[in-house]
């Protein structure tokens, strides 16, 4: 059958933006004074927002800024290290995970202490020694360099320290937006504020025992790097395969996904079964591929961008859809269910993350989709010959491949 038959009638074929009334570029190809912006800019900033400066034709009305970078946000330094973050108080729309970036110089210490929330973490720099008790009482002292993945469940204690040569950078997840780093409950606050007769009486000895406790708390300090590790995990008492893994190897793990364009690898509950909490992808895309159109049923979707540079697309209801670039250390946030694809906008390989509030990964591709609807149904809807629909992909991908030129 002829698929074209009923379409609407346009005189020259343009792509998106039917909707009245008219917005974006795309209807501005005769009416260039539209498009002038001669007030004050800083062209340092808008070098790195291509896509946001002249935006995409197709682009349509505005939503919610779903960009954030921990390059923006200030620091917090102590000795020993720095913290800076991102709560939703920062980035309105992030109200599932509040993101924080972390350095502990070689020995460096982020004192011992626990919080209403979970963190889930990525090593993204570096060795780091963690430490934790179970729920069940059971603890753990581990070393995890970079691509491993911790997590620890709300109100499970742990402390994390530096190793040489360079320290530890990492990026954590609290599954609440509006977890702070700065508010966190600390071994040093406690002891500073229980009176000591009360220390004396819980830990059986003499109060003078409390008299060169710190008055005010550490949160990071200095430290001497840790020995060999079976020495701190006997020293704690840790028994061998008793606990749950705090700890996944997720840039060493089988990918959900892989072809010439990339990879998807995925920690959830599925395969690391502490984290029910956060499930995540480690998406990697070789140049001129993309991140299919997708979208998530089950939570939002916090991003952050290791390397590499990229745009992405948020498409909601509306419609609206809104495109910006992403760099190192940036951070993006997409709404539940909101459509968007991430294309590699650079020569270098783009990789990212992707961490959501649930207990497992779920995604929706588009092209899986169509691949299992009647194909006469959807050249209904798109004009496209049912043949040329035909060779679209027959099932999510993840990645688009590279095309063979
Ligand atoms: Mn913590
Ligand atoms: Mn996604």
């Amino acid at each position: 059958m002829d698929s074209s038959e009923g379409a609407p009638h346009h005189e020259t074929p343009t792509l998106g933006n039917p909707d009245l009334p008219l917005e974006g570029e795309i209807n501005t190809a005769d009416d260039t004074a539209a498009t002038v912006m001669d007030g004050p800019q800083n062209r340092v900033i808008e070098s790195q927002f291509p896509n946001q400066i002249d935006s995409p034709p197709t682009d349509i009305s505005t939503q919610p800024f779903f960009w954030s970078s921990f390059n923006i946000s200030p620091r917090r330094v102590q000795r020993g290290g720095w913290a800076r973050e991102i709560t939703s108080a920062d980035f309105h729309i992030s109200d599932e995970i509040a993101g924080v970036n972390m350095y502990l110089e070689p020995g460096g210490i982020r004192e011992l202490h626990w919080h209403q929330t979970a963190e889930w973490a990525v090593m993204t720099k570096g060795r780091c020694r963690v430490t934790t008790l179970s729920r069940s009482g059971l603890p753990s002292v581990e070393d995890v360099e970079e691509g491993d993945l911790w997590f620890f469940p709300a109100g499970t204690p742990h402390s994390l320290q530096g190793l040489g040569p360079v320290g530890a950078e990492f990026v954590l997840a609290f599954d609440d937006g509006a977890q702070s780093e700065s508010n966190t409950l600390l071994l040093t606050d406690w002891f500073a504020h229980t009176p000591p007769d009360v220390l004396a009486k819980n830990f059986g000895v003499a109060q003078e025992v409390f008299t060169d406790i710190p008055l005010h708390n550490l949160w990071i300090f200095p430290g001497d790097e840790p020995g060999e590790l079976e020495r701190d995990q006997d020293a704690s008492g840790v028994t061998w395969g008793a606990a749950e893994p705090i700890i996944f190897r997720l840039s060493r793990s089988e990918p959900l996904h892989q072809n010439s364009g990339g990879s998807i690898q995925i920690a959830d509950s599925t395969n690391f079964p502490l984290s029910n909490t956060v499930a995540a992808a480690l998406v990697t895309v070789e140049p001129g591929s993309m991140r299919e159109l997708h979208w998530h049923p089950n939570a939002d979707e916090w991003q952050y961008y290791l390397r590499g540079s990229a745009r992405m697309t948020v498409f909601n209801t509306g419609p609206h859809a809104n495109t910006t670039d992403f760099r190192p250390g940036d951070v993006g946030v997409v709404k539940r269910n909101y459509g968007h694809y991430i294309e590699n906008t650079g020569d270098d390989v783009l990789q990212f993350l992707e961490v959501f509030k649930a207990d497992k990964y779920e995604e929706v591709s588009l092209a899986n989709w169509l691949a299992h609807v009647p194909p006469s149904l959807v050249s209904a809807h798109l004009n496209i010959p049912e043949e040329v629909l035909a060779t679209f992909p027959r099932g999510t991908q993840g990645i688009t491949p590279r095309r063979t030129a």
